[in-house]
């Protein structure tokens, strides 16, 4: 039989659940913007990567550059897969903001 009476520890379960949950959130939230951008996976074929520039596009200046060690070392990029110089270009190229 259900009872019709109030349960104040129903409540505060409730309220505690609430509490935790959002507190999961917040924490996969925080943990989604400390993750190291990841490399991509297009081939660089299929983007037309050159290790050169495309007039006065190239890499370094490209919002899905992910830099290397130093400004003159070769980086990664978030949608071409392998290694990326930072005076490369590919089809995808999208100047920062
Ligand atoms: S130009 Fe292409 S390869 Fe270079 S960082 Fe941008 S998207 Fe990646």
């Amino acid at each position: 039989m259900i009872s019709k009476t109030f349960d104040p520890s129903r409540r505060r379960l409730f309220r505690q659940g609430a509490v935790i949950a959002s507190g999961a959130a917040l924490g996969g939230l925080m943990l989604k913007v400390e993750a190291p951008a990841q490399a991509g996976t297009v081939a660089k074929a299929t983007a037309k990567y050159q290790d050169t520039p495309h007039g006065t596009q190239q890499c370094d200046g490209c919002m899905q550059f992910i830099p290397g060690k130093t400004a003159s070392a070769d980086g990664t990029c978030k949608i071409v897969a392998g290694s990326i110089s930072p005076k490369g270009w590919c089809m995808f190229f999208s100047p920062k903001g």
